[in-house]
């Protein structure tokens, strides 16, 4: 019985082991892969093509979020200058 056992949570494990084998989809062309092929977010045939990961890409996003705040600011005051200036 418990020789069973061993053996089921050998098969267990087995899968388990399999399924922790990481796969991530690509940022870009949302393929899976696994995470040997891939560096941040972007898969091999991705990064051949040059395309930018997840660090590339929240730099520029945080990037436009300041340019887009800039160009509020820059609104408010040609619109408060054209009320009250
Ligand atoms: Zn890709």
């Amino acid at each position: 019985m418990s020789q069973d056992r061993t053996a089921g949570d050998l098969i267990f494990e087995t899968i388990t082991a399999m399924g922790q084998e990481e796969q991530e989809h690509c940022i870009h062309c949302n393929e899976k892969w696994y995470s040997i092929h891939y560096r941040d977010g972007v898969c091999h045939s991705c990064q051949q093509k040059n395309l930018p990961g997840r660090t590339e890409l929240a730099r520029r996003s945080r990037h436009i979020r300041i340019m887009y705040g800039l160009g509020i600011a820059a609104l408010l005051f040609l619109i408060g200058r054209a009320i009250f200036g």
